[in-house]
């Protein structure tokens, strides 16, 4: 009876013993199995993520292209009368192109919709949302992509979208020259000293000025280099890149302004070189330094911005 008893507990105990590696195993294996095919997952969401993620570095470059063509067109004599429009057209012309390239590079079908091309709190960068519909292996995706895409070193439009490229605006090294464009702009409009504003010259391409606050421009030195090199600087009055490619010298958005430089010898006042007052406000300003042909023309507000006073009273 004893050993029978015995018998049956070593016998008890080895079924247990069994069962509970058996169940060990099968958990085991079951859960290797799983991590194996988390694994795989990952491994593919990596890969999709890599390819979104390209496709979206890919936006930033398009977006800039498509800002830069619709400058161009306006340099080519287009008059651009909306130009989110057009920079919408251009992106999705090229975002075409992209999807193909994807399609045969990875077989993935992306679907983009540009939904809005927008002024940002700087005046610097253009805002692109483009919602991408992702289709791969049947599974379908969206994601809303948001890009600032930077206006700087693109071409300033405003001048030739304003007076036209047939008005005899012409480039001179890194600067457009304004020849008499501006002079028969201001006779026909009736402001003071339009003689003033022969051959004025204005900065070419958008630089955004790193004498920043602006008040500086009044420390030795600052003014000329600004000048000489041609830089933009924000202003509330001054009209944003979009609104400079519809030709338009002020608008209600966050905007830039540039000065506009006179080489004459005349010292009557004239309007204030800022390119919002040329184009636009058309208020008096006058001259910084009457002994210099190079001053800049410029009224009481914009002295004051820029901490530049009367050097000649
Ligand atoms: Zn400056
Ligand atoms: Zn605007």
């Amino acid at each position: 009876m004893k050993i029978d008893s015995n018998g049956n507990l070593i016998l008890g105990t080895t079924v247990i013993l069994i069962t509970t590696l058996f169940l060990i195993a099968i958990f085991v294996f079951a859960a290797s199995n799983y991590i194996a095919n988390e694994n795989i997952d990952s491994n593919e969401n990596d890969n999709f993520k890599y390819i979104v993620d390209d496709y979206e570095n890919n936006l930033e470059i398009l977006g800039r292209e498509s800002l830069y063509d619709a400058g161009e067109k306006v340099y080519n004599t287009f008059k651009l009368f909306d130009s989110k429009d057009q920079i919408t057209k251009n992106l999705e012309k090229k975002l075409k192109a992209k999807n193909e390239e994807f399609e045969e590079k990875y077989d993935i079908k992306i679907s983009p919709e540009v939904l809005s091309v927008e002024n940002t709190n700087s005046p610097w960068k253009i805002l692109f949302k483009v919602k991408l519909n992702i289709e791969k292996d049947n599974n379908r995706y969206f994601r809303i992509v948001e890009k600032n895409v930077s206006v700087e070193g693109l071409k300033d439009p405003l001048p030739v979208a304003k007076l036209s490229v047939a008005s005899g605006v012409f480039k001179q090294g890194d600067k457009l020259n304004y020849k008499n464009a501006l002079t028969r702009y201001m006779v026909l409009r009736h402001l003071d000293s339009p003689m003033s504003y022969l051959f004025a010259t204005t900065p070419m391409y958008i630089k955004k000025c790193p004498y920043d606050p602006y008040i500086h421009h009044g420390d030795p030195g600052v003014l000329k280099d600004c000048l000489k090199k041609g830089y933009f600087h924000e202003s509330a009055d001054g009209s944003c890149y979009l609104c400079r490619l519809e030709g338009k010298g002020t608008c209600p958005h966050y905007g830039f302004e540039v000065f506009i430089q006179t080489h004459t010898p005349l010292t009557n006042d004239s309007i204030s070189c800022s390119d919002h007052v040329v184009f636009n406000d058309h208020y008096p300003g006058q001259k910084i330094n009457k002994h210099d042909i190079d001053s800049l023309i410029l009224d009481s507000s914009h002295r004051k911005k820029y901490g530049l006073g009367d050097e000649d009273g």
